[in-house]
């Protein structure tokens, strides 16, 4: 007897976590029995890593392997108080089609929204996003990188006049001063971190400032930690730029040819020496001193900055006074040099390329632009003026109406709001009020399934084939290495059949088929042709360029070799008279002050080995050993002070609610500050997550929420 055939295959994709977008040779077997993947290794070949992968990336394989928890079949219910038994995919899509169009007949297309993930491929987005704008003619189409990235992605756009870094991560190696502002990349992004200190290693001269209210790993490698108080970082800079105004540390002829709005904001800078700038901030005035100092002289400045500046109600007025220190001193649009948002999330940047969210068009297309908005209706083939011209509700308004009732369906996909969204009661509410909640995710086991009326089972992860980009704007191939288990299907496959099922139903006799495309190569294709003449023109990408060279960067024009590793070097930018943007950026306090009842300042982050909700790592032993369980944070005077000890459950409270957590004492953070982590969710915690404390407030702009910084008081858990 033969033995049985079996067959070792290798997939080259990109990891599934951070936004850093690790290329990954994925190994499988195959055999009569089935298929697995039974390794993971980093690609040498990837631009992003070259081999290199970090805990998390390492361990991909055994949370590709289990089945435990994942959503296998489509489930149905018609009342939230009935059980939720298996259909068959026809009867599920069916239903959510009827369900969809009832409720868009009965009450417009605003009745329905869509709340996505930048863990979403590319393709999947462009997919939702046509289905919401272009079908349904709804902008109500949102994702958890609003959470993460949109306050980065509105300083760009103010600043340069579009989205997107002008950056790459060669610059990490080039860079002679490099200033990471309220990023933990140790943590968060590791594997750029390991270039970095590969390349401080090499260069004695190489200096590295930190700014963050914790010493976390990032800040004891410093060469300089300004320790500031939670979210006076623009005060910080606005100090900076005093003192190199102050200096002539400035490229005044940069700034008089290429930029404009600068003499507004020198008014400004008059309220903020550096001693006054640093008494806000809580650091000596002579460590902003030497931080401006580096920066401005240094031959290549690089700033990598992340959640800590993002997750805050003044956000973008963060992200421009920390550009402003490179349109200043011209520390940009060479290597070494230059403003670098690092994304959290895999394919934040995809999202926004295909402007999946409801403040955006296809194509860093604005909504609000009637000559936008006409570009796409040619391009999707739609009667002119067919787009709704108003964007739609931003993730907390979006829930918010659906808890108003507003809203009457939501679709999530990919994505865990019952754990991730500030201030989870009102969330619940929206989840248990709504007409009808549809949920698409590859896990069964979140916090946000059991609200589900449809569950829709999707692949995920070594199971899909589509794109991501990564914060290089470098395009990657993600690749099945594995067929999905029991029904799953993926993303954009889910989205297309129910998008086909309403277009029978909505659309105008006539019209031109919107869901052509049917593969994940001629979705993108589709996207590619939305991009050109854009800025991020990628109208020489396809699946088969991307086969043959690897990842690119964008743009990547038609006819173009690669793609442009760096932008606005010859000062041009992408504003309507080609000059870069300074705004006038004050200092304003958090939302949310101390009080006598609250006086403690929470703030949130990541774990090392741990990612998001825990869905994938959380099925690794290994990756507990680092940070076993969840904990509180304190400064041990801050302890001492309140008689406790650590290791005891404590009970921290904001205005919204409570959690009780054992007490970890720490001088990571300062006396006045606690931590906690935002990975544990009610899944893990009888009390819950860190955003049952956290506050709904959002900057303006971005419409980013305050995730980083709450008010709370901790006292000793009492059970009596
Ligand atoms: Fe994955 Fe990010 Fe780690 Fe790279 S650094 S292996 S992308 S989690």
């Amino acid at each position: 007897q033969a033995p049985p055939a079996v067959e070792r295959r290798t997939t080259r994709s990109t990891c599934c976590y951070c936004g850093v977008g690790c290329g990954v040779l994925v190994h499988s077997r195959h055999d009569a029995a089935g298929e697995r993947i039974t390794g993971v290794e980093g690609d040498p070949l990837h631009p992003a890593n070259l081999g290199r992968l970090c805990s998390k990336g390492r361990t991909l394989a055994e949370t590709a392997r289990s089945l435990h928890g994942r959503a296998l079949v489509p489930e149905l219910r018609h009342r939230r108080q009935d059980p939720r038994p298996p259909v068959d995919w026809a009867v599920a899509l069916d239903s959510v089609a009827d369900r969809l169009a009832n409720i868009v007949e009965r009450h417009g297309p605003d009745a329905v929204a869509f709340y996505l993930s930048g863990q979403l491929l590319t393709e999947d987005y462009y997919v939702f996003n046509k289905l919401a704008k272009g079908l349904l003619r709804t902008n109500n189409i949102d994702t958890n990188s609003r959470l993460c990235m949109s306050a980065a992605v509105t300083g760009y756009k103010l600043a340069f006049g579009a989205d997107g870094p002008p950056t790459c991560y060669e610059d990490l190696e080039h860079a002679k001063t490099v200033l990471f502002a309220g990023s933990n990349a140790a943590w968060a992004h590791p594997v750029l971190f390991r270039r970095l200190e590969e390349a401080r290693a090499k260069d004695p001269d190489v200096r590295w400032i930190v700014v963050d209210p914790r010493r976390t790993d990032t800040a004891a490698m410093a060469d300089l930690h300004l320790q500031i108080q939670p979210g006076t970082d623009v005060a910080l800079f606005n100090g900076m730029l005093h003192h190199l105004v102050w200096e002539g540390l400035l490229d005044q002829a940069f700034i008089d040819r290429h930029t404009t709005g600068f003499s507004e904001l020198k008014r400004l800078l008059r309220d903020y020496s550096p001693r006054m700038a640093a008494e806000i901030c809580g650091v000596p005035v002579e460590d902003l001193v030497t931080a401006a100092e580096w920066f401005g002289r240094s031959a290549a400045s690089l700033s990598l900055y992340c959640m800590g500046l993002n997750q805050s109600v003044h956000g973008t007025d963060k992200n421009l006074a920390l550009i402003h220190l490179h349109l200043a001193t011209r520390q940009l649009g060479r290597p070494g040099a230059g403003p670098f948002s690092l994304t959290g999330q895999p394919n934040a940047m995809g999202g926004r390329e295909v402007g999946g969210m409801a403040t955006m068009l296809a194509a860093h297309r604005e909504i609000t632009d009637p000559a936008h908005r006409a570009e796409v209706e040619a391009l999707w083939q739609l009667p002119q003026g067919s787009l709704p011209p108003q964007p739609g509700l931003a993730a907390v308004e979006l829930f918010e109406a659906v808890r108003a009732g507003r809203i009457k369906a939501i679709w999530i996909a990919c994505t865990n709001p019952a754990h991730s969204m500030p201030d989870l009661g009102p969330v619940r509410e929206a989840l248990q009020r709504a007409e009808l909640v549809i949920v698409q995710e590859a896990f069964a086991n979140t916090d946000t399934v059991p609200y589900a009326d449809v569950l829709l089972p999707a692949a995920t992860w070594g199971e899909k084939e589509g794109t991501v980009t990564n914060s290089e704007r470098r395009i990657s191939r993600v690749r099945a290495a594995v067929a999905p288990p029991g029904q799953a299907r993926p993303d954009w496959w889910i989205a297309r059949e129910v998008a086909l099922r309403l277009e029978a139903r909505l659309a105008a006799p006539g019209a031109a088929p919107l869901f052509a495309a049917d593969t994940p190569a001629a979705i993108f294709a589709e996207h590619r042709a939305l991009t050109v003449g854009r800025d991020l023109d990628i109208g020489g990408l396809d699946y088969a360029v991307l086969e043959q060279r690897g990842p690119q960067q964008w743009p990547f024009r038609a006819g173009a070799e690669q793609g442009d590793a760096r932008r606005y070097a010859d000062g041009v930018f992408a504003t309507a008279d080609g000059r870069a943007r300074f705004h006038v950026t004050p200092y304003r306090p958090v939302a949310e002050p101390t009080s006598a009842r609250f006086p403690l300042r929470l703030l949130t982050g990541r774990l090392r080995d741990q990612w998001h909700g825990m869905s994938r790592t959380g099925r690794v032993p290994a990756l507990y050993t680092h940070s076993p369980e969840p904990a509180l944070r304190m400064h041990p005077e801050d302890a001492a002070r309140r008689g406790l000890k650590a290791g005891e459950l404590v009970r921290v409270s904001s205005k919204r609610g409570g959690l009780v957590l054992p007490l970890e004492l720490s001088d990571e953070v300062g006396s006045g500050t606690v931590f906690a982590a935002m990975h544990w969710s009610g899944q893990h915690l009888a009390s819950g997550g860190i955003n049952e404390l956290s506050q709904p407030a959002v900057d303006t702009r971005s419409r980013q929420p305050e995730l980083k910084h709450a008010a709370v008081r901790v006292e000793r858990a009492d059970f009596s």
